[in-house]
């Protein structure tokens, strides 16, 4: 429905409020799909006029025409009338623009505390920019608009954020549909200084208004992509425009792209599995407890530090490193400034994280950061997912598209000395990394193709070759995301989305898998003063308060006593 409908209905004058043609004929229609939806047992045509007090002509009209729709459709095989596939795809939709809102969320509050300003969650509704979350800050003054308004594009700066991100030929028709209706002095009306303007924001990766909407209110807004790296929605920074001067409102455009890209990470990186398997019927298992109740976004790449007698991981969202003692369950976390893949130990004492500008080392006590090397400096697209030390204390990670746009992932190792090798190119979302304990082979999963990949490893030169498909996943099963190989030379993946972590022999055969109560492990490690438990980290992020109800563990890292040990966690030699 068009913005314009909307407020025709909405309008309460006499015209407006008047029974509109075939208004009745809707809401009995509706009536009709209500009966059904809501039936525990499919209904039967009698029933249905039944309950519904129709005439049974008016009443069998209205089913086929709602079966012509796509929004009913009859079982052939009992004749009863069942919910159509139409309402399935609508479904979609709404479960999507949820989605959105959930990877925004803690993006929106961080920006709301850093800023001291509102912050805004917007999509494109037809030609008009629509709200749907919100966070205001203590010192934020009271804006008039609020979740569910709706506001012109052209004169929003997230309207326009997301207008000048849309492809060419979609921008063109939209830009005509716009109307350009001058609201303040500095609303844009003219066409061409219209099309400079979104040129303009494309170039910059943010839109900003200058009162162009209400003259006291000012916004800047970037665009969030989705994983075919189309905008579909943006995050705006809002304010009365006595505090939003031009160079704040430039000063913000930083933070607002940065938090947009965070979030298109979100929803690219979650958007390959939209929907989530319902939690599968395992035993309960009592070789398994939660161990560190830690709540991230996305927990992820745990190793053992032996120095610290420690686990050690990321929330690669919040983002921070976290140092857990799994013992007693306590944990301390470390913010982070930018996205951070992993982290590991170094020998010579301190950290080496794989973030999203490069490989950075750290002190636990310091706020100091320094950069190692950032293979990808031309790519700000990219980001450094999960990484691991081989046996000679050499760190390799592998990068993603922050879009997650298949193809542009890297694989790289840093050597000790500082310098950094391609080890492989063309990956969609590189992933966990292992290897085998006789040091021969080298496993790397590819989550956006669903595979582990394994090749020959030299250990003394670090060179891979010969790379074959070790497992392929089924599609319902979930995705290969972190893994560990324990000193079998068994490969355990974690399997976001699968509730469950498998066990794999050499030869890529499922000899176990461990079902777990969430549904999003993340990877895995073996830790313990015996190096015996398997350490699981999980994610919470973009789950819904049902799917949250339902496995409230999320976030949380798992401890199994797995009956078999794992190998030594190699800290970084350099
Ligand atoms: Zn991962």
């Amino acid at each position: 429905m068009s913005g314009r409908t909307l407020s025709v209905v909405e309008n309460g004058d006499g015209e407006a409020a008047r029974e509109i043609p075939g208004a009745q004929a809707l809401r009995r229609g509706l009536s009709l799909l209500d009966i059904v939806a809501e039936s525990d047992k499919p209904l039967r045509f009698v029933e249905i006029a039944e309950q519904s007090g129709l005439s049974k002509p008016t009443a069998h009209r209205m089913l086929a025409t709602l079966v012509e729709a796509g929004l009913l459709r009859v079982d052939e095989r009992d004749q009863t009338y069942r919910l159509g596939f139409r309402l399935f795809r609508m479904a979609h939709r709404v479960w999507n623009e949820f989605d959105l809102r959930g990877a925004a969320s803690p993006e929106l509050a961080r920006l709301a505390d850093l800023t001291g300003e509102a912050v805004r969650l917007a999509v494109l509704d037809d030609t008009s920019v629509l709200y749907i979350d919100q966070r205001d800050s203590a010192q934020a003054v009271r804006l008039g608009l609020g979740v569910g308004a709706r506001v012109a594009a052209h004169a929003s700066g997230a309207g326009k954020a997301i207008v000048a991100h849309l492809d060419p030929q979609h921008r063109q028709t939209m830009v005509s549909r716009l109307g350009l209706e001058r609201f303040t002095p500095n609303t844009i009306v003219d066409p061409v200084e219209f099309a400079r303007e979104l040129e303009l924001t494309k170039g910059r990766g943010y839109a900003v208004s200058f009162g162009e909407q209400h003259a006291d209110i000012s916004s800047v807004a970037a665009p969030i992509f989705d994983h075919r790296a189309i905008a579909i929605g943006a995050i705006a920074i809002v304010g009365p425009s006595y505090r939003m001067g031009v160079d704040r409102l430039h000063a913000l455009g930083r933070d607002a792209i940065e938090a947009a890209r965070r979030v298109s990470g979100n929803v690219g990186q979650l958007a390959m599995s939209i929907s989530i398997n319902p939690r599968p019927l395992g035993p309960e298992r009592d070789d398994l407890r939660c161990a560190v109740p830690s709540a991230c976004f996305l927990g992820e790449g745990p190793v053992w530090s032996a120095a610290d007698k420690r686990l050690l991981f990321v929330d690669i969202l919040a983002p921070s490193v976290i140092l857990a003692d799994p013992e007693s369950g306590q944990f301390v976390s470390k913010p982070m400034p930018e996205l951070i893949g992993a982290a590991v130990p170094r020998a010579r004492g301190g950290y080496l994280a794989a973030t999203q500008t490069g490989f950075k080392t750290f002190d636990w006590s310091s706020d100091t950061i320094t950069s190692v090397a950032n293979p990808e400096a031309g790519k700000p697209g990219n980001r450094f997912n999960d990484g691991k030390c081989d046996r000679r204390g050499r760190f390799w990670a592998g990068t993603l598209a922050i879009t997650t746009s298949p193809g542009e992932g890297a694989l790289y190792r840093l050597d000790p000395d500082g310098s950094v090798a391609t080890m492989g190119k063309g990956f969609h979302i590189s992933n966990g990394l292992g290897w085998s304990p006789d040091d021969k082979r080298f496993y790397f999963a590819d989550s956006g193709t669903r595979r582990i990949y394994v090749y020959d490893f030299d250990i003394d030169s670090g060179d891979i070759a010969n790379r074959r498909v070790f497992v392929q996943l089924p599609e319902n099963a979930g995705i290969p995301d972190g893994m560990t190989v324990d000193a079998e030379g068994f490969v355990w993946s974690a399997h976001w989305d699968g509730w469950c972590v498998t066990r794999y022999d050499p030869d890529g055969k499922v000899d176990r898998v461990v079902t777990l109560p969430v549904p999003r492990p993340t990877s895995c490690c073996f830790g313990g003063p015996d190096l015996s438990t398997l350490y699981i980290t999980t994610a919470r992020i973009r789950m819904s308060q049902r799917q949250l109800a339902e496995a409230p563990l999320s976030g949380g890292v798992f401890a199994l006593r797995a009956g078999v040990r794992g190998q030594a966690d190699t800290p970084f030699a350099g």
